[in-house]
């Protein structure tokens, strides 16, 4: 395949404007992503610099103008992408690092005292050295991964910034020892504008993959208490459960007198206390979730009866002792538990129905304790139990 320069050379600056539209458009269709003004402003200067570089080696502009400027849009184009990408990955204010904007008005006073932009092998050897050096600590930015927030787009714009590290790194060594590395100017050119399309297109997947993470997290979540939602806990249980998996429901007992007596806001502060008291608790892998109103499900594969009695009694012991202060006044609160494990695999639904059942006898015995739902015996595949249930453990 002939690969043209000249064509090459006038493809450059299109995509990077190309890259710049769509940075602009998803910048002003969504304004809570940061760094995407940056980042246009960035693929602008470098495709002005690159136009610039294309029309001067034609004779349309005098040499000393189209080196210089060229050069320039160089370095400020990566400072200025740098910063963007600051804001896009970590989301905060750039801060102290625009002063990585002091390198490209370093390099505009050295070229101009020094004239080093004048001779193409030099003007060369710093735009690569800048570029190869500013895509590898972009590299890095966006693929240290910022904790809590993993997305897999960051290897993909890691890899692509990688990969305009390695060009600009490859073509510098090309310049340095001529003649010894099969480096072709239109080839490198053309896998630098895909390396840029690349980068573009990354950058925008990672804005709407953040979206659709946060989309998806405020569907499972309570937004009351912060724990997760009943719409969370149907999509984690398994249709089965297995042996020994145990289903806990947790109740507020009087819950409606907190209501009544301090009002709906000290209701709601309970609540949330609760919730998080209980997260704190179990830990933030525990398959845990608001199932509506005052109640709560979890669900524990694999504990077996005594762990699964020991943690709903702990969780009723720490809630029962926790002081929750609304205006001064503390709010008593207790909560009841119903346990079922099941002896045998079986329907998520059955084990469900005897925690509820196991609920029930827990409030009918006083409340303010957690019962274990008793299956028959001879508890098999068709698991046809009676349904009673005893109190097993009573307040001390
Ligand atoms: P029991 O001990 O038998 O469980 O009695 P209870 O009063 O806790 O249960 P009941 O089902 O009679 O009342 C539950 C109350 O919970 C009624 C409802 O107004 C209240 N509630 C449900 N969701 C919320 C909420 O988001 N905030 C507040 N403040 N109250 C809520
Ligand atoms: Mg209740
Ligand atoms: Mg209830």
């Amino acid at each position: 395949m002939h690969l043209d320069l000249a064509t090459i050379l006038t493809l450059h600056p299109l995509s990077l404007l190309v890259g710049a539209m769509c940075f602009l458009y998803v910048r002003f269709r969504s304004r809570r992503s940061r760094g995407l003004g940056k980042m246009a402003a960035a693929f602008l200067v470098l495709g002005m610099g690159s136009l610039l570089a294309a029309t001067g080696a034609q004779g349309v502009v005098d040499y000393e103008t189209w080196t210089f400027w060229s050069f320039l849009s160089g370095p400020a184009s990566y400072a200025l992408f740098w910063v963007g990408l600051i804001n896009l990955t970590e989301e905060r204010p750039a801060g102290r690092a625009w002063f990585v904007l002091v390198l490209p008005l370093g390099l505009t006073v050295w070229a101009r005292i020094s004239g080093f932009y004048l001779h193409n092998a030099e003007r060369a050897s710093v735009f690569l050295a800048v570029m190869g050096s500013f895509a590898l600590a972009s590299a890095w930015l966006v693929v240290r991964d910022r904790p809590g927030e993993f997305l897999q787009t960051r290897w993909g714009l890691g890899g692509a910034l990688v990969c305009k590290a390695v060009i600009a790194f490859t073509t510098l060594a090309a310049i340095a020892y001529p003649g010894r590395l099969p480096v072709s100017p239109p080839t490198t050119f053309l896998v630098l504008i895909l390396c840029q399309f690349a980068i573009a297109m990354f950058v925008l997947i990672l804005v709407q993959e953040r979206a659709e993470r946060r989309l998806i997290a405020l569907t499972e979540t309570d937004s009351l208490t912060g724990i997760r939602n009943r719409h969370w806990m149907m999509d984690r249980l398994p249709r089965q459960a297995p042996k020994g998996s145990a289903y806990v429901i947790i109740d507020i007992d009087h819950f409606k007198q907190v209501n009544d007596r301090h009002g709906h806001l000290a209701g709601d502060l309970v609540l949330t206390s609760v919730a998080q008291a209980m997260g704190r608790l179990l830990g933030p892998d525990a398959i845990l979730a608001r199932m509506g109103g005052e109640e709560f499900g979890l669900f524990l594969p694999g504990a077996g009866k005594d762990e699964a009695q020991q943690i709903a009694e702990e969780l009723r012991r720490s809630i029962g002792s926790q002081l929750i202060l609304h205006e001064g006044t503390a709010i008593p609160v207790t909560m009841s538990a119903g346990v079922a494990v099941a002896p045998v695999a079986m329907s998520i639904a059955q084990l469900v129905a005897r925690a509820d059942e196991a609920l029930y006898a827990a409030k009918r015995g006083g409340r303010d304790r957690v019962v274990l739902a008793r299956f028959e015996a001879a508890a098999a595949d068709d698991v046809t139990a009676s349904g009673d249930a005893g109190p097993v453990t009573k307040p001390a």
